[in-house]
C-alpha cells in the first residue's frame, strides 16, 4: 500500500468510473457531510460515472439511485443494482423475486442457529428495508467482538451461506453473487471495464473489490484490518473515512 500521492497522473487520468463504499468511506460517524456529498458533483462534472457499492438495504439504495448525483448503486453486497439510464431507474436483481418467501425463511433459520450460540446478537436496525440479506449489528448500535464476527462468518460458510464483515455489520446471504460481479455488470452496461474504474473502501468486506480492480484505494483506517484481509488496496489516503474519500476526488480533479 503506497500513499495516494504516489499514484501517477497517467493512472488518475484513465479513471472513467468511481466506485465507492459507503459506511466508513463515504460516510464517517453516521453523518453524511455536505462536502463529501458535493464531491460527487465534482466527479460527475468531470464525466466520471459515480457508482456506490454497499451492503446497505434495497430501501436506502432506491432513494440513492433516484435522487443522488450517482449513476448507479450496487446494494446488499451485490444482490442487485439500480442504475439511472435516461432518467429512468433500471433494476437488476440476482435472485428471482418469486423465490423471496422461501429465501427469507432460510435466512431466518440461519439466524436462529447463530442465536443458539450467541444469544445477544441483534439484527441491524435497517434489516426491515433489506430484500436479500441478513445484517447482524456488530458496531452500529451493538458491540460484538471481531473474534465473534469471524466465528459468525465461519458458521455461515459451513451452512452454505456467504458472509462479509463491514465496519458495522456482518452481512449474510445465499447465492453466488458478490459486489465485484454486480459492479462489473454495471460497468459493462455503461460500456466500461474494470480497467476504467477505481474502487475506494475501508474494511475487510472491501477486500474482494480491492482484488478485482487494478486501481484501488483504502482510506487510512484500512490499515487496522491489514492482517485479516486477502487483498490490500494499491494506495492509501492520509485521511480516514469521508476525509479520505474527498482526498481522492481532489487528487483525481487535480490531474485534469
Ligand atoms: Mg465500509
Amino acid at each position: 500500500m503506497q500513499p495516494l500521492s504516489n499514484m501517477s497522473a497517467g493512472n488518475a487520468l484513465r479513471i472513467k468510473a468511481l466506485l465507492f463504499d459507503l459506511d466508513g468511506t463515504f460516510v464517517s460517524e453516521d453523518a453524511l457531510l455536505s462536502s463529501t456529498y458535493s464531491s460527487l458533483e465534482k466527479t460527475k462534472n468531470l464525466g466520471i460515472k459515480n457508482i456506490a457499492v454497499t451492503g446497505r438495504p434495497a430501501g436506502w439504495c432506491d432513494l440513492m439511485a433516484r435522487w443522488w448525483p450517482i449513476d448507479a448503486v450496487v446494494g446488499e453486497n451485490g444482490a442487485f443494482s439500480y442504475s439511472k439510464v435516461n432518467n429512468r431507474i433500471v433494476r437488476n436483481t440476482y435472485h428471482d423475486h418469486l423465490s423471496y418467501p422461501a429465501y427469507q425463511q432460510k435466512l431466518q433459520s440461519l439466524f436462529e442457529e447463530l442465536l443458539a450460540k450467541y444469544n445477544y446478537l441483534k439484527l441491524a436496525s435497517d434489516q426491515s428495508f433489506r430484500h436479500w440479506d441478513l445484517a447482524i449489528d456488530i458496531a452500529e448500535e451493538s458491540e460484538v467482538s471481531l473474534e465473534v464476527a469471524l466465528d459468525i462468518v465461519r458458521i455461515c460458510q459451513d451452512k452454505g451461506a456467504r458472509a462479509a464483515i463491514s465496519n458495522i455489520h456482518v452481512n449474510i446471504w445465499f447465492g453466488d453473487y458478490n459486489k465485484e460481479n454486480m459492479s462489473l455488470k454495471v460497468l459493462n452496461d455503461f460500456g466500461l471495464t474494470k480497467k476504467d474504474g477505481i474502487y475506494i473502501g475501508d474494511s475487510p468486506n472491501d477486500s474482494p473489490m480491492f482484488g478485482c480492480f487494478p486501481l484501488s484505494i483504502g482510506v487510512s483506517s484500512v490499515s487496522n484490518y491489514k492482517d485479516i484481509m486477502d487483498n490490500l488496496p494499491n494506495y492509501v489516503t492520509k485521511g480516514s473515512g469521508a476525509d479520505g474519500f474527498v482526498e481522492l476526488v481532489e487528487f483525481i480533479s487535480s490531474t485534469r
